[in-house]
């Protein structure tokens, strides 16, 4: 095997002091002149005791800060197959359209007449979303996917009040993405599990079963959390419908479904979309986001104010609006977040529909390639992400958290690994539109060589990762002992 068959992150293997062990008395990293006033001592009563800080020189903390900057893995560094995270390249050219100064120095509190071309960018950002999609009216302002879930079911729950009778159940498969049991317990709804098929998909069978006149609709993630598609989706909203329910569907996979799949005739109401996920903002480390939501017109008076509207070609911020869910946040949503989804929607236009085949080309060439050497709970076709667990590699005692762990010393991110919890041991790859064949051939190899390192010697895999500086934390008490303060040597 060739030294650099594998990319690797060399800086993994860096060790790092912290700055308070660096720290050596009277060190600077600036040099005043002597002065030529007289010294004079601060009143000790006024200063208290002086901070505790380290004492370095400014190239002792670029060099500190740098070398941690080379310890993370991201999107710009290698392949990052983490599923349910749609971690793919985000092009350039959005960072630059999003840091022109125009955007960057607007103020959120300038009067519309001087911020026309703010309002006209989310206003057409709403029309490429209900083009995508096929809805109706649309919503930038939530500022994450698990917002966009709160202000969809929100506004359901907006709809059955309005209708005169509040109803307390929702139905939730346990295909569904894990914000939204969360989001309808939030509205005061009780999820109310149902049986998946073998398949691992609702049947209007089983929504036939529970649905009644208590139950507000369902939350369904299309596709689900096992990478499939809901293919009875337009049947179980007509079930859902005839019962006076709604149908939220969790958009956040759309860039399985784009350019393919029109929303509105899947029977949905409401929808939120991923900005940083499908439509290429970075994400992954807590940074902003946004999840707009997009609605079937009978939903359109709940939807959050202040909306964009068009009158002419004058573009106005509109809150007038008596059945409105009403505000999410201040200000109008993450802003810069849509000027980056309107320079990729605007960048690809109909090539959008290229981003699906590719996604789910790219998952199912992943699934055929490594369907011998590790188990597949759902052996047919995926759409943007497939679906592994450690059935095989479990009987010579290697878990998925080890194969994950191992695939760190050959470079890779690891994938999504224990969810969905509907698969046990799951390993959840989604590969993204964005890596070329021979990135997902350099992942492909890698699994196999893991598999092959299970059956020779499975130690080799159970302590790894080898190559990094730390190799495996107790990661139930970094969670529960958290350090945010540095601490002194
Ligand atoms: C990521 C994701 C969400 C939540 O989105 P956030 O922006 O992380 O809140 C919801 N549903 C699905 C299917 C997702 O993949």
């Amino acid at each position: 095997m060739s030294e650099n068959k594998y990319p690797g992150t060399s800086g993994l293997a860096f060790k790092e002091a912290l700055l308070w062990e660096r720290s050596r008395a009277g060190r600077l990293a600036i040099s005043i002149p002597e002065q030529d006033v007289p010294k004079s001592d601060l009143d000790p009563n006024l200063v208290g005791d002086a901070p505790d800080l380290p004492e370095l020189s400014e190239v002792d903390v670029v060099r500190h800060y740098t070398r941690l900057s080379t310890w993370n893995y991201g999107v710009d560094t290698g392949t990052y197959p983490l599923g349910s995270c749609t971690m793919k390249y985000n092009p350039k050219v959005n960072e630059q359209a999003a840091a022109l100064p125009g955007f960057t120095e607007l103020h959120p509190l300038a009067p519309e007449s001087s911020i026309q071309g703010a309002l006209k960018l989310m206003y057409e950002l709403e029309r490429d979303l209900l083009e995508i999609t096929g809805m109706h009216a649309a919503s930038l302002q939530p500022s994450a996917g698990a917002q966009g879930e709160l202000t969809g079911i929100l506004m359901i729950h907006a709809y059955h009040a309005h209708k005169g009778k509040q109803r307390h159940k929702i139905i939730m498969p346990s295909t569904a993405h894990g914000t939204n049991p969360a989001s309808a317990a939030l509205c005061g709804y009780k999820p109310v599990p149902v049986e998946l098929s073998k398949d691992g998909i609702v049947t209007p069978d089983a929504i036939r079963a529970i649905m009644d006149d208590d139950t507000a609709g369902i939350m369904i993630t299309n596709p689900n959390t096992l990478g499939i598609f809901e293919s009875h989706i337009a049947e179980i909203a007509q079930i859902i419908h005839e019962k006076g329910g709604l149908v939220y569907g969790d958009g956040a996979n759309m860039n399985a479904l784009m350019g393919y799949v029109d929303i509105e005739k899947t029977g949905i109401d409401v929808m939120h979309l991923n900005m940083h996920k499908t439509f290429s903002t970075p994400h992954g480390g807590g940074g902003p986001g946004a999840g707009p939501v997009v609605a079937r017109d009978i939903l359109e008076p709940f939807l959050p104010v202040p909306r964009v509207k068009k009158d002419g070609d004058r573009y106005t911020l509109v809150s007038d609006a008596p059945l409105s869910v009403g505000r999410l946040h201040a200000f109008y949503g993450n802003f810069a977040i849509l000027v980056r989804a309107l320079a990729y929607t605007r960048t690809l236009g109909k090539d959008l529909k290229d981003v699906t085949e590719q996604a789910v080309l790219n998952a199912n060439y992943i699934k055929a390639n490594l369907k011998d050497v590790y188990n597949l709970p759902f052996p047919q076709p995926s759409m943007h992400e497939c679906i592994f667990n450690d059935g095989i590699q479990h009987r010579s005692g290697v878990t998925t958290m080890d194969i994950a762990k191992r695939l760190i010393d050959l470079g890779y991110h690891p994938p999504t690994v224990y969810f969905p919890l509907v698969v046990d041991g799951a390993i959840m790859i989604e590969p993204t539109e964005t890596e070329s064949k021979d990135d997902l051939d350099g992942f492909i190899d890698a699994m196999k060589t893991i598999a092959e390192e299970v059956k020779a010697n499975p130690d080799e895999v159970k302590n790894s990762p080898h190559n990094t500086t730390i190799s495996r934390p107790d990661e139930v008490q970094a969670a529960r002992k958290l350090i945010l303060k540095g601490q002194k040597a």
